[in-house]
Formats: structure tokens, sequence, C-alpha cells
């Protein structure tokens, strides 16, 4: 059970990194074509796109690694807010999800 959690987790990572590579080097690619076109403005924008890519896959590494804890704790896929099951289609798309959707909804509303 625990390392079925393991396995999911970890393919969502993989596809994670997988994404994550190939937007990037479309980007590159892109950034070559156009190379020619690019001023100074551009280029600043590019290097605030990768920082922003870069600290979000740090932020996500980190929640990652708190769900790992949560699987050893046994707490996986149950909403830290209402305590109910965080349902399985929101586990398979965000594997590191602390809360079920109506917590999370009720949280971004502030
Ligand atoms: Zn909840």
């Amino acid at each position: 059970m625990l390392s079925e959690e393991r396995v999911r987790v970890s393919a969502a990572i993989d596809n994670l990194h997988e994404s994550n590579s190939s937007s990037l080097e479309d980007e590159t690619e892109e950034e070559t074509y156009d190379n020619h076109l690019a001023d100074s403005a551009t280029a600043t924008l590019n290097r605030e796109i990768d920082y922003t890519l870069e600290e979000n896959a740090e932020h996500v590494l980190a929640a990652i690694d708190q769900a790992l804890g949560r699987i050893e704790e046994g707490t996986f896929g149950t909403c830290v807010r209402c305590g109910k099951p965080i349902a399985e289609e929101r586990l398979e798309a965000i594997p590191y999800a602390t809360r079920c959707i109506d917590c999370q909804r009720l949280a971004e509303r502030g």
C-alpha cells in the first residue's frame, strides 16, 4: 500500500520533470530561431521566467518531500484541514496536494 503511493508520487515527479525539461527545450529552440529579433527586454523577461520555473520546481520538490513524509506517517491522501480523504483524481493530478478540493477552494478565496 505504502509502496503503491510512493510509486504514484515518483511517477508524478517524473512526469513533472519531463514536462519541465521539454518546455525548457522548446523555449531554448525558439530563442535560437528568434535570436536576431531578441532585444534586451526580452532577454530579461526570459531570465525572469527561468527563475520562476526554478522557484516553482523547488517549491514542488519541497511539497513532494512533505508528501513522502505523509506517506510514512500514513496521513497521505487525507485533507490536512478537514481530515476527509482527498479525491483520487485530485491526487493523480497533484500527488502532493495536502487539502481536498473544497478546502483548497476555501483557501484560495482567502
Ligand atoms: Zn478538506
